[in-house]
């Protein structure tokens, strides 16, 4: 390999060749894979969205070695995930606006207030006012049942296809999500890799029937994220989950295996496409005991939520910035740790 690089590129020296692929590299994931050599010239193969990379970060570390490592020691196709390349679904309904949503307002989303998406059922002139276009009017029916919920996910997702960017990340609106945490976790994955990312649920994957033609139906077995304790696509895999996830499709896939939406998703990444999820601890629902997590811990989880398990309330154990009276959700105090400097932090 090395005697074939002498001989195509005599005059370059080993250095300069290995700067020019990880500049190869760092273009063909800005385009999102799609770049095709024609005739010794690059043609991009954009798909629609993706057309600008100029327009979105991107480029290679500064101080880029040749040597395979840059000078800050991360490896060359390692780029910092920015929060503006995020964009987050937060799933909620109309009844949960003042009691669940306000206080995510005030605390986390106060810290990613443009990249955040409000998906919910009914209007609210004074949400509208606050978050303006990113508070989506699903026109879901206003339930918990299987349906109201993917079609939820199903607008989540049109939308996220339609942004450009670069990952999509689901919370519900019980979640605390920690930006920081996020994109620390975000920037650890190869860019070029599809990623599907959180954390089941279940010990064992789960069991779908899938629907097929006259009558007959097959066992599927596939691991999904649970959507209560948030999980995050990149876009390379969500333009491939398109002909199953979007455009209405997505309810059609639902009602194929059914199952609510965290599976479906799972299902469309796992069972369909064969990617695998990648499993990660630092996502928290409330369906898992909270009270496990010490504070120290509680710095780098990515999500956290509070609400019941087992019958009994469940939340972070913490003493932090505010009493349990005060911050019943603990999410509060949460961010005061979190971000200490924050005005209303005592
Ligand atoms: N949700 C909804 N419609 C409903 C009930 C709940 O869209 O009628 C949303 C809610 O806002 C949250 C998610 O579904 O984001 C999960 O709801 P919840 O936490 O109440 O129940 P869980 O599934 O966690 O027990
Ligand atoms: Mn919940």
């Amino acid at each position: 390999m090395r005697s074939c690089f002498k001989r195509t590129f005599p005059t370059l020296s080993g250095a300069t060749v290995t700067l020019l692929l990880l500049l190869l590299v760092d273009y063909r994931r800005r385009e999102g894979g799609g770049v095709k050599v024609k005739g010794g010239r690059f043609s991009v193969a954009a798909s629609g969205q993706d057309a600008d990379p100029s327009s979105l970060p991107g480029a290679i570390q500064p101080g880029l070695k040749a040597g395979g490592t840059s000078l800050s020691g991360r490896v060359p196709w390692q780029r910092k995930v920015e929060l503006r390349e995020v964009f987050i679904a937060v799933k909620t309904t109309h009844r949960f606006h003042k009691s669940r949503l306000e206080l995510l307002l005030q605390t986390w989303i106060s810290r990613a207030w443009k990249q955040t998406y409000i998906f919910t059922d009914g209007d609210d002139e004074g949400l509208k006012i606050q978050i303006g276009h990113r508070v989506i009017n699903t026109n879901c029916s206003s339930t918990h049942s299987h349906q109201a919920l993917s079609c939820k996910m199903a607008a989540e997702f049109d939308v996220f296809v339609a942004s450009r960017l670069r990952w999509f990340c689901h919370v519900d609106d019980d979640n605390y999500l920690n930006v920081r945490a996020l994109l620390s976790l975000l920037s650890s994955f190869p860019p070029m890799q599809d990623i599907y990312v959180g954390k089941p649920s279940l010990d064992h994957p789960i069991e779908a029937s899938e629907k097929l033609a006259k009558n007959k139906t097959k066992s599927v077995f596939f691991w999904f994220a649970t959507g209560g304790a948030g999980f995050c696509i990149n876009r390379g895999l969500a333009l491939k989950m398109v002909p199953w996830a979007s455009n209405g499709h997505f309810m059609d896939t639902a009602a194929r295996i059914r199952l609510p939406d965290d599976c479906t998703i799972g299902y469309i990444i796992e069972a369909v496409l064969g990617v695998k999820l990648t499993r990660n601890p630092l996502f928290h629902s409330h369906l898992e005991n909270l009270q496990l997590l010490s504070v120290p811990q509680i710095r780098s989880q990515v999500t956290l939520s509070y609400g019941t398990f087992e019958n009994k309330r469940n939340i972070i154990d913490m003493k932090g910035a505010f009493s349990v009276d005060e911050d019943p959700s603990r999410f509060k105090s949460i961010h005061c740790l979190l971000y200490p400097e924050t005005p209303w932090c005592p």
